[in-house]
């Protein structure tokens, strides 16, 4: 019988941990969601709680707020504690579970894991959300207990409504645990799960970066407006939520161009990364911060 999961981590409230934490706590999960200490708090903000849990707070918020339709119910907010990563790390140690999803960079990932080996129990599990970091080097400098407890799990966006989740269990991943995932995946959660291998982002963005980028491409290069695009990539091909770049604005921009860079990064042979190179067009949005839905919009302006 494999052990059931109560109580979670989520670490990093932005898009997809607050979306991760409001899903877990509608399936009756305890789930503490921590996001960092904000930066340049006043001096009197430094020392209120609520100020150094701001983030965690307004990603749960956003999370409640969500469109189409709200992420869970309202009621189920109270399964969900929010806090920081400064004052609240320890509490991590009564979690089952921990899911990481903070920034899409290896050296903030790496340090995150490094502190979690200090604190987590010896049979609490490990995962992280990432779209396309590979459990490899990820695992650098983690102990062979670690790298066992460990495995991405990777949601789609928006939580609520995708079913799928991708797992990629890395050499060292105890059959127990994947079982243990695999349970809380289907059963719990109502997933399908599919398999990915360890590979530059996976199946799932490997397919989904290449598609957005070469719809970027076409932008540029063929002077075609982003509905152009929509029109034929959406209602037209079934896809009525998922055009490339309504898509593009409810995964972040600054996110998909660190999940493309890690790839072209990866990849060694030039014909297969030159698809992942971001454009100077891009680039200029997130100097914009025109980040999609979580700023004041991205390609399209935000309802
Ligand atoms: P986001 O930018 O919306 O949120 C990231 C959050 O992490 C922010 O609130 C930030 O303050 C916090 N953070 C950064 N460094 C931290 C640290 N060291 N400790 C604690 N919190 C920290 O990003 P997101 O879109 O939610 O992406 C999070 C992860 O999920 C990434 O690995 C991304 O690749 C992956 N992912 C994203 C999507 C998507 O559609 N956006 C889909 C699947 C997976």
């Amino acid at each position: 019988m494999t052990k059931p999961i109560r109580r979670a981590g989520v670490i990093g409230a932005g898009v997809m941990g607050s979306g991760i934490a409001a899903h877990l706590a509608n399936a009756g999960i305890e789930v503490l969601l921590l996001d960092i200490v904000p930066p340049n708090l006043t001096d009197a903000e430094k020392k209120d709680p609520a100020a150094r849990s701001r983030f965690a707070a307004g990603g749960l918020e956003k999370a409640l707020k969500a469109r189409p339709a709200a992420f869970f119910h309202p009621s189920n907010a109270r399964l969900v504690r929010t806090g920081n990563t400064e004052d609240h790390f320890a509490e991590l140690a009564q979690c089952d579970l921990v899911i990481e999803a903070i920034i899409e960079k290896m050296e903030p990932k790496r340090a995150l894991f490094a502190r979690l080996e200090e604190v987590l129990r010896p049979d609490a599990v490990v995962a992280s959300n990432t779209s396309g970091l590979r459990i490899e080097e990820m695992m650098q400098g983690r102990s062979a207990d670690f790298r066992k407890r460990f495995l991405v799990m990777h949601f789609f966006n928006p939580v609520r409504y995708m079913k799928l989740l991708e797992l990629v269990v890395g050499p060292d991943t105890d059959p127990a645990v994947v079982a243990r995932v695999r349970k809380l995946g289907e059963d719990v959660l109502g997933k399908g799960l599919v398999f990915g291998k360890d590979t530059p982002n996976f199946v799932g963005n490997r397919i989904g970066t290449h598609a957005m980028l070469t719809a970027i491409h076409l932008m540029i290069e063929d002077g075609l407006a982003p509905e152009d695009v929509d029109a034929i990539t959406g209602i037209a091909m079934a896809h009525p939520k998922s055009a490339s770049f309504r898509t593009g604005d409810i995964v972040g921009l600054d996110t998909f161009a660190h999940v493309a860079d890690n790839c072209y990064s990866a990849l060694e042979r030039d014909e297969d990364r030159d698809v992942f190179k971001v454009p100077a067009y891009i680039r200029k949005m997130i100097e914009a911060k025109l980040l999609g839905d979580k700023t004041k919009g991205g390609f399209y302006r935000k309802a």
